[in-house]
């Protein structure tokens, strides 16, 4: 063969120092464990998991230099050193002024939204997000999706499936009024569809018609450096420009941000506000202390602010993101190569399968999602989970399911875990399942918890 044909390798930026073995289990073990967990990857032991899937949620392996930074933490009640550090590196890294500490992304949904949101308010936003729309709602406002149509589209390639639709948001405006809209609800990349990335081109579009009505955007910047990425490899203009400096541009739109640092920030607990306008600052620093913890703290040891300071930093270094995405692309590619219909294109961290594709004699209120991600399981102790009607739960006016046009199983990639050959593994699990769909059937669900149904809700399979 000649040399310039052979196939160049990659390999994992980083060697491995520390190693956690995993548990295989039998097919019997794995059922007994199904039945136990009401048929809810949620509710498995993490005993019972081979390779763990399910999230990428406060799941990844730290580097070297942030456990150096755990045995720095100064746990003083207030004025911890570790606070300051992640307050310059926040606003050296994205360009907001005022961090206020929170013990994790939803704590800071949880205080953005009652600072921001009066009863009767709409709050658009680029598809929901679970624990986003329900701190919203619990603050007293009605979410409204202003994402454009083909992100809904499982099938449709198009390279930026975050983007806003701006006629949505103007057919809002024109509706409800822009007083009754306190601010515009922008995630980047975009988790329920898919992983889903915004451009550039179309938030400068996004802050140009807010700024006109006085609409403030604020971001969900949980997954920005991932979003950052594709901009970098797709957006015409961006192809030379750092990481960095693309994630420190998507922050100058907006107002402000929320953060759950177990994604992008590579800790496993932790999350902040970061923001620049001062009355929203102590309003929300006014009520961290009543929720969280002190507002130097928020909820945190001083050793959890130090690791998230340095896993910033670490965030936006090309060659750990580009590894991180190229790695989901990598499973994602090779789980569509045999037929298995995925979301597509692949997103930043993780890979979606179709159910409703993959299952299309089950009906959408026998949860084939949900059923697939268990099967998933029962075949090889692969845990991925639900994103689909259990997951979006039930219209509060009707009760009915909302049956959501995405019907998906989320198989995601903790960042530095797991290598090449273990996305192998599980795209031939992935293959195994897909073989015998035929004899897939549905579930009844048997428990339903109120809110956020998908963490607990228990199922009995139909045979
Ligand atoms: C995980 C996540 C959140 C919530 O953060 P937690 O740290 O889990 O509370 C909010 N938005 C997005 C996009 C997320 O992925």
């Amino acid at each position: 063969m000649a040399r310039e044909s052979r196939r160049r390798s990659w390999a994992e930026p980083f060697k491995i120092k520390v190693v956690e073995p995993v548990r295989m289990t039998t097919r019997e073990d794995r059922r007994r464990a199904l039945d136990e967990a009401g048929w809810n990857t949620f509710l498995l032991r993490s005993r019972e998991v081979y390779i763990d899937l399910l999230t990428d949620s406060g799941t990844s392996a730290m580097s070297d230099r942030q456990w150096a930074g755990m045995m720095i933490g100064d746990e003083a009640y207030a004025g911890s050193e570790n606070f300051y550090h992640l307050e310059q590196t926040i606003q050296e890294v994205y360009g907001y002024p005022l961090v206020v500490p929170t013990h994790q992304g939803r704590g800071a949904e949880h205080i953005i939204s009652k600072v921001l949101i009066q009863p009767g308010d709409v709050v658009p936003g680029n598809m929901y997000f679970t624990t986003t729309r329900l701190h919203q709602e619990l603050a007293g406002g009605t979410f409204a999706d202003v994402i454009i149509d083909e992100a809904h589209d499982p099938s449709s390639e198009h390279p930026f499936k975050g983007d806003v639709d701006l006629n949505k948001v103007e057919q809002l405006i024109a509706k409800h009024g822009a007083d009754r809209i306190p601010y515009l609800s922008l995630g980047v990349t975009v988790n329920m569809a898919g992983g889903q990335p915004v451009s550039l081109a179309n938030i400068k579009e996004l802050h140009g018609l807010c700024s006109e009505h006085g609409i403030p955007i604020y971001l969900d910047k949980t997954r920005v450096a991932e979003n950052a990425y594709f901009i970098r490899d797709r957006e015409e203009g961006y192809a030379d420009k750092s990481i960095a400096d693309i994630v420190h541009e998507i922050c100058s739109y907006t107002e402000g941000a929320w953060m759950s640092g177990k994604k992008d920030a590579l800790v496993n607990i932790g999350g902040y506000l970061a923001l620049r306008d001062q009355k929203v600052f102590e309003e929300a620093s006014n009520m961290v202390v009543v929720y969280e913890g002190l507002h130097t703290y928020g909820g945190l040891a001083g050793r959890d602010m130090e690791a998230m300071a340095i896993g910033i930093r670490e965030s936006v270094e090309y060659d750990h993101i580009s590894a991180r995405v190229r790695q989901v692309i990598y499973l994602g590619e090779k789980i569509a190569s045999e037929g298995v219909p995925i979301v597509k294109p692949v997103g930043g961290h993780a890979v979606f399968l179709d159910a409703r594709a993959f299952l299309p004699h089950v009906d959408q209120d026998d949860y084939p999602a949900q059923r697939l991600a268990a099967e998933i399981y029962l075949e090889s102790g692969v845990r991925t989970m639900e994103r689909g009607n259990v997951s979006s739960g039930r219209n509060p006016q009707t009760g009915e399911n909302f049956r959501p046009k995405l019907e998906l199983v989320r198989i995601t990639i903790p960042r530095r875990v797991y290598t090449q050959s273990h996305m192998d593994v599980v795209a031939e699990t992935i293959w195994e399942t897909w073989d015998r769909r035929s004899e897939i059937k549905g579930l009844d669900m048997v428990f339903e918890p109120t809110y956020l149904r998908f963490f607990q809700a228990r199922f009995r399979p139909q045979e």
